[in-house]
C-alpha cells in the first residue's frame, strides 16, 4: 500500500464517501487514499423512523466495500494522529500517510460519561437513544404501558439537533394509536429557550405539541440518571427567568431543588448522548477554542493549513450537523481543491450554512426546516414538483420523500457523487 497520495480523506461516513466519489467524478486520474475502519456504512436519518417502527433497520447498512469509489484506495485502519506541517497522517496499524491534500471527516462521537449515570443506564438497556440503537427504542416504545414518557438532548453539539425531539412526536402518536394517551405525560426537555430556531418551523412545531398535549420544558439540562430509581436530573440553565416552576398540579411528579435542580422520575427515558469531536481530533493542532475542527466557515479550508479541509459533524461551523449539510459543503470542498490543484488558488465557491432537518411528527407526517447560517427558512425549490408548496406545515408527501425518496437518493445519488 502506498504511503503518499496525492488527496488522503478520513472517514468513510457520508463526507467522506461523498467527497470520493465527486473528486473522482470530475477526474479519474487523481491519487486519493480514503482512511476508514469500518466494514459497515449507515444511513442514520433512517435511523429516527426504525425508532418509531416505520423502517428496517437492516435497511440502512451497506458494506463499506461497496460503496467506496472505484479506483480510491481504502485503507481500513484509524488514524491517530496530524503532523500538519510535514502533511503528515499518523494511523493505527499502517505507519504514516502522507499527502498533497487532507480532507477530515471522521464525524463526531457519542459521549454518554459527561451525564452521570448514563452509560450504566444505557448498558443497563433502562434508557434509550435513537442515536446508539434504535431498534431498542422501538423494543421500549412496545413495552411502555404509562407513565412519564421524557425526552431530552445534552448541552454539546448534536448531530441531526431535530432528532430528540422527531422521536417525542412519534411516540405521542403511537401512545394515541394504541390508547395510551390518558395514563400518559410525554416530556420534551431541551436546554435550549425554543423548540426550533427557524419561525416559520417553530409554529407548526409548537401546533405539534399542543395537539399532542406534551409537555415542552425548555432551559432542562440533563446531567444525570439513576438508573435504578428511574430518575432524570436536569439543572435548570436560566433560573434567573424563574421558569423552573413545578406546577401545583404536579401529576409528573417533578421535584425541584432550590431554583435550579429538578428531579423528574420517568418510566421511559429517550435521550440524545452528548456528542463531541473524536479525541484524536481535540488532540490535534486542527481545533478550535470549542475542540470542532477548526475551519473557514464558508470555503471549509482548514484556518491555519491551506491544504487541509473538513466538513461534516467533526467541522466547528455554526449551522446544524447533518446529511443534508454534508451535500451542500461537498461541491465547495471539491471545487476547492480541484482549484488550488490546478491553479494553485481557492475556487469560488462559497458555503452558506445550508442545513436541513426533515421533522416527523407523527406516522405519516412531516415538516421540512431548510435553512442557512442565519436561520433564515430557505425550502428547495424542487419541492414544488412533489407538489408540496409549503413545507414548514405538515404533509404526507414530505413524510414519503424522508421514507421512500431520501434513502433513493442517498444510496443512488449522493453516494455515487451524482448531483441531488
Ligand atoms: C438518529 C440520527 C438521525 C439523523 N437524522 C438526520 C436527518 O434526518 N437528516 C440528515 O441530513 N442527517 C441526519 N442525521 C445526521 C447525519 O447522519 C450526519 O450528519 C452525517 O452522517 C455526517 O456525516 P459525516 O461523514 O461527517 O459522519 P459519519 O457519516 O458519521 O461518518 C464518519 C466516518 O468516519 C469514520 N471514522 C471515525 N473515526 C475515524 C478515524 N479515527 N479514522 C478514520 N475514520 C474514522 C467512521 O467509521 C465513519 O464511517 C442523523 C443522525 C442520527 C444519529
Amino acid at each position: 500500500m502506498a504511503s503518499h497520495y496525492q488527496i488522503l480523506i478520513i472517514g468513510g461516513g457520508t463526507a467522506g464517501i461523498m467527497t470520493a466519489a465527486q473528486l473522482k467524478l470530475k477526474n479519474k486520474a487523481l491519487d486519493i487514499g480514503l482512511i476508514e475502519p469500518s466494514e459497515t456504512h449507515y444511513y442514520q436519518p433512517a435511523w429516527t423512523l426504525v425508532g418509531a417502527g416505520a423502517y428496517d433497520y437492516k435497511k440502512t447498512a451497506q458494506p463499506m466495500a461497496k460503496l467506496i469509489p472505484k479506483g480510491v484506495s481504502w485503507i481500513k485502519d484509524y488514524a491517530t494522529a496530524f503532523n500538519p506541517s510535514e502533511h503528515k497522517v499518523k494511523t493505527r496499524s499502517s505507519g504514516d500517510i502522507t499527502y498533497d491534500y487532507l480532507v477530515v471527516a471522521p464525524g463526531l462521537v457519542m459521549a454518554p460519561e459527561l451525564i452521570e449515570g448514563l452509560p450504566e443506564a444505557l448498558d443497563k438497556g433502562v434508557v434509550c437513544s435513537n442515536y446508539t440503537n434504535p431498534e431498542h427504542t422501538w423494543k421500549l416504545l412496545r413495552a411502555f404501558k404509562g407513565g412519564n414518557a421524557i425526552f431530552t438532548q445534552p448541552t454539546t453539539p448534536i448531530k441531526c439537533g431535530g432528532a430528540p425531539q422527531k422521536i417525542a412526536y412519534m411516540a405521542a402518536d403511537y401512545f394515541r394509536k394504541n390508547g395510551l394517551t390518558e395514563k400518559t405525560n410525554v416530556v420534551f426537555a431541551t436546554p435550549g429557550s425554543v423548540i426550533f430556531g427557524v419561525k416559520p418551523i417553530r409554529e407548526t412545531l409548537m401546533k405539534v405539541i399542543g395537539r399532542y398535549g406534551i409537555h415542552f420544558k425548555p432551559y432542562y439540562a440533563p446531567f444525570k440518571i439513576d438508573a435504578d430509581k428511574k430518575i432524570v436530573y436536569f439543572k435548570h440553565t436560566a433560573p434567573q427567568e424563574n421558569k423552573c416552576v413545578v406546577n401545583e398540579d404536579n401529576h409528573l411528579g417533578e421535584v425541584a431543588t432550590g431554583n435550579e435542580i429538578i428531579e423528574l422520575p420517568f418510566d421511559f427515558l429517550h435521550l440524545a448522548p452528548p456528542q463531541t469531536a473524536p479525541k484524536f481530533i481535540q488532540e490535534s493542532s486542527l481545533v478550535n477554542a470549542a475542540g470542532w475542527l477548526d475551519v473557514d466557515h464558508h470555503s471549509l479550508q482548514h484556518n491555519n493549513y491551506h491544504n487541509i479541509f473538513g466538513l461534516g459533524d467533526v467541522a466547528g461551523l455554526p449551522t446544524a450537523k447533518t446529511g443534508a449539510a454534508v451535500r451542500k459543503q461537498v461541491p465547495v470542498v471539491v471545487d476547492n481543491i480541484l482549484t488550488l490543484i490546478n491553479y494553485d488558488k481557492i475556487g469560488n465557491k462559497s458555503y452558506n450554512g445550508y442545513s436541513s432537518c426533515p421533522l416527523v411528527t407523527g406516522y405519516g407526517k412531516m415538516t421540512l426546516a431548510e435553512f442557512d447560517y442565519d436561520s433564515n427558512f430557505t425550502p428547495d425549490p424542487k419541492l414544488k414538483r412533489m407538489l408540496v408548496f409549503n413545507s414548514d406545515k405538515e404533509h404526507w408527501r414530505l413524510w414519503m420523500f424522508k421514507k421512500v425518496m431520501l434513502p433513493y437518493l442517498y444510496w443512488n445519488k449522493m453516494m455515487k457523487g451524482k448531483n441531488v
